[in-house]
């Protein structure tokens, strides 16, 4: 019995130490050195050493991390993010508040800057990446 364990422990081991190797990152890389996630095929994310890299399925993951969307690649421009026809503020799929949105009410923007430009704000709980895009606001009246 004893030799059983051990046999599945350094099989779940070996498993493990491939996974690590071999893992190739298709989704959003970060450096654990920065506090900046990209795209994968960002020229900044190429040069990320592997023992720093930091990888991400999702947006989601990156910013709930603390990490921010690169200034070169900008992923945050490709993120979808959510509102409710009553509000004005947008979030993350993910965000709690989305689940209590009616369906009804739902309305999807292709990224945030699409929300932005709509009179938007970032939700303070999901906390969206946030376009810094001043001359959105330029020219309008206020
Ligand atoms: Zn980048
Ligand atoms: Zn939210």
């Amino acid at each position: 019995m004893k030799r059983l364990v051990s046999v599945s422990l350094s099989f779940v081991f070996v498993m493990m130490v491939c996974g690590l190797v071999f893992a190739e990152c298709d989704g959003f890389i970060a450096s654990k050195a920065s506090n900046k996630y990209h795209m994968a095929d960002c020229s900044i994310a190429k040069d990320i050493q592997a023992d720093d890299e930091v990888c991400f399925k999702t947006q989601e993951e990156a910013l709930k991390a603390g990490y921010a969307p690169c200034d070169i690649c900008k992923p945050e421009e490709k993120i979808r993010v959510v509102g409710s026809k009553d509000s004005d503020t947008y979030h993350l799929l993910t965000c709690d508040l989305v689940k209590k949105i009616k369906p009804e009410n739902l309305v999807e923007y292709s990224s945030p800057l699409e929300a932005v430009k709509l009179d938007r704000l970032p939700c303070e709980i999901c906390k969206p990446p946030k376009p810094k895009i001043n001359y959105i606001k330029y020219g309008r009246e206020d």
